[in-house]
């Protein structure tokens, strides 16, 4: 991959990652209320005066639903943004093949190449 596409994929996961982590850290007030060591890491970082917020059971678990979610998405960023450090960020972790670029552009913290993709979906059903 060129170093000018390499640097728009690391712009664009940064600017994802710094979106997500916000989205989170709202999300996280609600979760820390429980404190019951299920929600994600990230969550347990801030604000732990919680008291106050009077949230009920569904929109807890909307809540918990949207912070796992989000926390794994931000998790495969951010081992992106590794992989685009260390070099091997575009190759596909199961062939070694070169993801191509457009699903690159689709889903820019994938890990593997459309190929891999279709027979782990196949598996894993
Ligand atoms: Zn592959």
């Amino acid at each position: 991959m060129r170093k000018t596409e390499m640097e728009r994929f690391r712009r664009l996961l940064e600017d994802e990652r710094d979106r997500v982590s916000r989205s989170l850290a709202k999300h996280s007030k609600i979760i820390q209320h429980e404190g019951d060591g299920s929600g994600p890491d990230l969550a347990k970082a801030h604000s732990n005066h919680m008291a106050d917020q009077g949230t009920d059971e569904y929109q807890y678990e909307a809540t918990i639903q949207f912070a796992s979610t989000e926390g794994r998405y931000l998790y495969h960023i951010q081992e992106a943004l590794e992989r685009i450090e260390n070099g091997s960020y575009g190759k596909c972790e199961s062939c070694g093949g070169q993801i191509g670029l457009e699903r690159l552009r689709a889903l820019p913290y994938t890990r593997l190449c459309i190929e891999c993709k279709e027979e782990e979906e196949k598996e894993s059903v």
